[in-house]
């Protein structure tokens, strides 16, 4: 019973079992709380209020996984965001956009490992239209009705929709008129547009990507929260994020199926630094779980942390997906593994129950 070792490990007191009970009673962490937590409560007591948040939704030992490629499909893109090591600008020699064969040809690396899901990613292409990744999304369906997919990210659904001089609204109707199931919100890094200000000025502001969030929502679609830490975001900005997020989540009644947390991987990008520390990882995301108190899905990142991310089970996550394939990860110093068996011995040696899940469903699609 993973809860009761980590609160074994560390008995609560004073004001953090004041905040036990509360959590115990349904009540909500509040930002300075967080603040507090962050920079005073000790690892075991984080894993032990992350389980309690953990324990509305989720047995203790349970959790879910499966298996997916991201399908990075071009790397031309004109967003210029300095902690991206992937995207080339049009005019770059090594530029390129998989043709359909070739599309297909990574789903079928994925279906050869035993993989369910694809994620597309790519970049800010100026040359790619709506009718084209209608077209793309409508025959990779067709030819593989037994994948789930991730047809594209928020942040490329408002390149192309702006490009188009679509209104959100008007897009994801499209998009969803013609069988997309998912926008999910790939891109959100930090919602903070300071944070934007400095990293990415042409990508998005914080408000417009809700926009279009909300957009992709209300034309039944599913999406996702997501976001990334370890770049130089100081606490108030990722508070910030995740402040702006559960509000969101709120407004919309749950309607967003889970949410993410990575780490930025810094090789190769024109920001550079070094990579966060594992243990800064895992305290974050207890945060998240014990904050995002309106997501039942709190997913720990394999992609960029390996086996270690499983730990993450430990500190509020309960899914994780292992990753096949990510150029843009792997571009900036990511390392996929394919001995699947040795991340998720990892995870059993935890103490987990460790089942591979059915995808997720749109909001949709989720009978009340
Ligand atoms: S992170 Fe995405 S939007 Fe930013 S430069 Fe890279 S590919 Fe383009």
């Amino acid at each position: 019973m993973i809860d009761r070792e980590a609160a074994a490990a560390a008995p609560l007191t004073g004001w953090l079992a004041e905040l036990e009970a509360r959590l115990r009673a349904g009540g909500r962490l509040q930002v300075d709380e967080a603040a507090r937590l962050w920079s005073e409560a000790p690892d075991a007591a984080l894993q032990a209020l992350a389980a309690v948040v953990r324990g509305r939704f989720h047995a203790p030992d349970a959790a879910t996984y499966l298996k997916m490629a991201i399908v990075n499909y071009t790397n031309v893109c004109v967003a210029r965001c300095d902690y991206c090591a992937f995207y080339r600008f049009p005019d770059a020699p090594d530029t390129y956009l998989l043709s359909f064969e070739e599309v297909c040809a990574r789903i079928d690396r994925l279906l050869a490992h035993g993989g369910t899901m694809v994620g597309f990613n790519g970049g800010f292409h100026p040359g790619l239209d709506i009718d084209h990744y209608i077209r793309l999304f409508t025959q990779v369906r067709a030819r593989y009705p037994e994948v789930s997919f991730y047809e594209m990210t928020v942040a490329e659904f408002m390149f192309v929709a702006k490009r188009q001089k679509l209104s959100y609204d008007e897009a994801a109707a499209r998009f969803a008129a013609t069988g997309t199931r998912w926008i999910t919100g790939g891109g959100a890094e930090i919602l903070d547009d300071r944070f934007r200000l400095r990293h990415s000025p042409g990508k998005y502001k914080v408000e417009d990507y809700l926009d279009a969030q909300r957009a992709i929502l209300d034309a039944g679609m599913g999406s996702t929260g997501t976001m990334v830490i370890g770049f130089d975001e100081p606490l108030d900005e990722r508070l910030a994020h995740i402040d702006r997020l559960r509000r969101f989540q709120d407004e919309q009644r749950g309607r967003l199926s889970s949410f993410l947390c990575w780490t930025f991987k810094p090789y190769h990008t024109e920001l550079g630094g070094s990579e966060l520390p594992l243990q800064e990882y895992l305290r974050w995301l207890a945060i998240c779980r014990i904050f995002l108190d309106n997501f039942e899905h709190i997913r720990t990142s394999v992609l960029t942390r390996n086996e270690a991310a499983l730990l993450g089970l430990r500190y509020g996550a309960d899914d994780f997906d292992l990753p096949t394939e990510d150029e843009v990860t792997q571009k900036a110093g990511a390392t996929i593994s394919h001995d699947f068996d040795g991340v998720l011995a990892a995870g059993r040696a935890l103490g987990f129950r460790l089942e591979y899940r059915a995808p997720f469903a749109p909001w949709s699609e989720v009978q009340p």
